[in-house]
């Protein structure tokens, strides 16, 4: 069966064609500026050119409405028609307390998701733009939804719950929930099966390192703590995002610098993480990586203090498991940064830990980076989201 997955933002869509017997892409690209002046589609045909076409797109039906066209296109399109779609699988954001797995999508979960949009403002309502676009023009086709806050459920209470007056849980839901679950899922199970062992029997710490960024704990395949929260700005110190920091800091920049809480949030968001910590130098690892070759002396402190935060959440969760078999490192800085897993296993010796420099090097592959013989493995595991959603969507539609 071929699977659209469909990830939709605000003003943009990304989305990708995968044959669930195959397991391989057949098609895929993204739409940017929806709604904007100047918006484009880019389409990728497997083993064909990209395709740039800019063109009007008022809202998510016209995008998708376009991006149906490019698929069944006669010259450059993968399908004859429709029909040859079996079923979509929808990246879904915020699943609050309602959902630990995914699910078909109907209007009951519909209405479910939209009790859940005070909890994610941003992304909820443009993953339901996207379902109710698909539904208007492929009403026919089973639509699946698949939510990175699902496989964080597991949790125990005392992972999840925050030091606040509980009322505010009772009346509001404020918990732990994580987020990227569908990538630590994936690469905790993938961990395991490259390893030729039971994911059952393992523990396992995910370092899902991205522009946005989350350790995740992962113990006899159940995940019991993750380091991003309530919202995506919990935790790891990240692209652009300051993750944990003491909450006071809010009112004392409110104040200092005569600015609303928003506006704080804003900084906190858009202005923190490594690109704050550098000193606007470049959120982009692949500069700050640059900046240490030359010895730039904002580009050290983002870095070490980048990986120092990483190398505490492994330290918390090996505490947490009560010890740690596999630590993965994942996402774009995850997969292809040498330097910053060199620079966080350096912290690491007491797990037993050494890496093989060579193995450290290669890319884009699932590969073990630790020297034959080490107490705990450091692994490399490229993360595909799209695929797990494919692989849910193909289970449920069936
Ligand atoms: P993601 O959110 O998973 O797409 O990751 C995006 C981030 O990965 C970028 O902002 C970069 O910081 C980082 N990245 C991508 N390619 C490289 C690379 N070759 N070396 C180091 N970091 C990289």
């Amino acid at each position: 069966m071929n699977i659209l997955v469909i990830n939709c933002g605000s003003s943009s869509l990304k989305f990708q064609l995968i044959n669930s017997e195959s397991e391989q892409c057949i098609a895929k690209g993204l739409c940017e500026r929806i709604g904007i002046d100047g918006s484009k589609i880019v389409y990728t045909p497997a083993g064909g050119e990209k395709e740039v076409t800019v063109t009007p797109m008022a809202d998510h039906t016209d995008a998708i409405r376009l991006v149906l066209e490019a698929l069944t296109n006669e010259k450059t399109g993968v399908v004859k028609n429709l029909e040859e779609i079996g079923a979509i699988g929808h990246r879904m954001v915020h699943g609050g307390e309602k959902f630990s797995g995914s699910v078909v999508i109907t209007d009951e979960v519909i209405a479910a998701v939209e009790e859940c949009n005070d909890l994610a403002p941003l992304h909820n309502p443009a993953n339901l733009i996207g379902v109710n676009a698909c539904k208007k023009l492929m009403p026919n086709t089973p639509m699946v939804g698949v939510f990175d806050t699902a496989f964080h459920q597991t949790m125990p209470e005392e992972a999840y719950m925050y030091g606040i007056p509980y009322e505010y849980y009772q009346k509001y839901k404020i918990r732990r929930y994580g987020f990227h679950g569908t990538s630590h899922s994936y690469v905790s199970k993938r961990a395991a099966e490259v390893l030729g062992e039971k994911y059952e029997d393992l523990k396992i710490i995910v370092c899902h390192l991205g522009n946005g960024a989350s350790v995740s704990a992962v113990k006899n395949g159940k995940c019991v703590d993750t380091s991003m929260g309530l919202t995506p700005l919990e935790g790891l110190i990240m692209g652009t995002r300051s993750g944990d920091i003491d909450p006071a800091i809010i009112e004392f920049i409110a104040h200092k610098e005569n600015k609303s809480i928003d506006e704080v949030m804003a900084i906190l968001n858009k202005k923190s993480g490594v690109l704050g910590l550098s000193d606007n130098l470049s959120s982009d690892f692949r500069d700050l990586e640059d900046g240490l070759a030359d010895g730039n002396e904002n580009a050290i402190r983002a870095m070490k203090t980048y990986c120092y935060r990483v190398a505490k959440y492994i330290g918390a969760y090996t505490a947490a498991m009560n010890g740690v078999d596999v630590i993965c490192f994942t996402a774009g800085v995850g997969e292809n940064g040498p330097i910053v897993r060199t620079m966080v296993c350096e912290y690491l010796g007491y797990l037993g830990i050494k890496l093989d420099e060579e193995a450290n090097q290669k890319r884009g592959k699932d590969l073990e980076i630790t020297v034959p013989g080490c107490a705990t493995k450091v692994m490399v595991i490229p993360t595909n989201e799209e695929l797990a959603i494919a692989r849910e969507t193909a289970r449920l539609a069936k």
